[in-house]
């Protein structure tokens, strides 16, 4: 038997402290704006079958065609950890008849595998928040996504320096006939192109748009737009989308030749971008997937939907600063174990009323208050000798450095009064002894 240690697999991380912090603010924001938006909460399984994610994102991605998790399960099916969530929460929708809530608006979050470089903000096993509206055709949806996503980020800190680029990919006529004019654009200079674009040129030439080759981005910017082939349509839901934006406050940017990686788009595409984080600035993307439902065998059903990295989300959110500091209520340090029983009925009581708490056990005292200093604590509950014989505990406000003896009936109020009297140094209102 080996005695050496394994190693995590390439591309997975192990979060923990600040980035954790940051990861859980990132969640903790999002669960309490989809509820704003009233989006309903949904789990979904973590391997759908290979075919669900095949046949929706499409052959010709590089999701699909390089990407995935895929692995044959002891019964011989094939099996592929997801890549997205959109199409998993698709089959969900056709195989228990959710077609009954629709419009279904949905909202998760979770893991998500695939097979890419790792590199900053890039992982094989990465985490996504997603919100999807099912059964939805109207312009309407997409700018409550939107919103949404807007406030999401500015709740998060960090709106400032990242960008909505907005784009239509127009009704289904306007695509292919914009995808027409490409091919015959990109034929012409094919040789010069990378070798992947050279493949997509034939299958799936929008993507070429979305290159990060720099022999493809040469070309990119005089490729033909999509404005001079959208129909009247088409033009018309875009700008029912940009109204709706404006009169809600939204800031975009027209952005031409943004595309999504994944075949099913249909008018509305978008990117929440930012220059804080090297090459992978997307931090958010999505748009309208109204072809979807079909290609997994369902009725016509329009949908809408975006989703962001959580991990790329929690950088921003750490280079801000705007995670909650270090903070807690209260430190409990008794001095020694006989004082450990009412070092647990005091944390209970507080804890009881939503204060939070920690019981700093053992160790030398000063490096017990110390601990408790760096941590954060508000206040510092300290049972000695004599507070064992009196039944009464010390509190010592560790930001005002009043130091007061208590019963446990009056800990309570002694808490409310340290957090008032950090409230009011926090808000900067002068108090009568300063
Ligand atoms: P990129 O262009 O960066 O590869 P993408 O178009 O493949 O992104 P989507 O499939 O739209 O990304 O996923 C939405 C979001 O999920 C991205 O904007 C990004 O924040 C995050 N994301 C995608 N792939 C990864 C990954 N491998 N590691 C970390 N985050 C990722
Ligand atoms: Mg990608």
């Amino acid at each position: 038997m080996s005695t050496k240690t394994p190693q995590a697999i390439r591309g997975t991380q192990d979060i923990f402290g600040a980035e954790a912090e940051a990861f859980a603010h990132v969640v903790e924001t999002f669960e309490r704006v989809r509820k704003l938006y009233r989006f309903r909460r949904v789990e979904m399984p973590v391997f759908e079958k290979t075919e669900v994610f095949s046949r929706s994102i499409g052959e010709t991605t590089d999701v699909v065609s390089k990407e995935m998790y895929s692995f044959e399960d002891r019964g011989g099916d094939s099996l592929t950890l997801r890549p997205e969530f959109t199409a998993g929460i698709a089959r969900a929708f056709l195989t228990n008849g959710w077609q009954q809530h629709a419009p279904l608006k949905v909202a998760t979050h979770g893991p998500l595998f695939r097979y890419e470089r790792p590199q900053k903000g890039r992982y094989r096993q990465f985490h996504q928040i997603d919100a999807e509206i099912i059964g939805a055709g109207e312009p309407q949806a997409d700018v409550e996504l939107l919103v949404m996503a807007d406030q999401l980020l500015k709740e998060l800190g960090i709106s400032d320096g990242v960008t909505l680029m907005l784009n239509t990919l127009g009704d289904g006529e306007s695509r292919e006939a914009w995808r027409a004019a490409l091919v015959e654009y990109f034929r012409a200079v094919k040789d010069q192109l990378s070798e992947d674009s050279q493949e997509r040129l034939e299958k799936n030439p929008l993507r070429i748009l979305d290159s990060k080759d720099p022999r493809d981005k040469a070309f990119v910017g005089d490729a033909p737009k999509i404005d001079d082939f959208l129909s009247t349509e088409a033009q018309d839901f875009f700008g029912k989308v940009t109204s709706g934006l404006d009169a809600a406050g939204v800031e975009w940017t027209r952005a031409p030749s943004l595309v999504r990686g994944l075949d099913y788009y249909r008018h509305t595409a978008f990117e929440f971008v930012t220059d804080r984080l090297g090459a992978q600035g997307t931090v958010l993307g999505g748009g309208r997937y109204d072809g979807l439902m079909e290609s997994l065998g369902g009725a016509p059903t329009p949908a809408v939907g975006w989703a962001a990295g959580i991990e790329r989300l929690a950088m921003l959110v750490a280079d801000a600063g705007t995670a909650q500091a270090a903070r807690f209520d209260a430190a409990i340090i008794p001095m020694d174990e006989a004082g450990l029983p009412l070092a647990n009925r005091a944390a209970r009581l507080l804890r009881d009323q939503w204060n939070s708490v920690e019981i700093f056990a053992t160790g030398k005292f000063k490096k017990r208050l110390s601990r408790a200093n760096e941590g954060g604590a508000l206040l510092a509950i300290i049972i000695g000798e004599d507070e064992l014989a009196s039944g009464d505990v010390t509190v010592k406000d560790l930001h005002g450095g009043e130091q007061v003896r208590v019963s446990l009936d009056g800990l309570a109020d002694a808490m409310s009064q340290a957090q008032n009297a950090q409230w009011l140094r926090d808000s900067g209102i002068p108090t009568d002894d300063a």
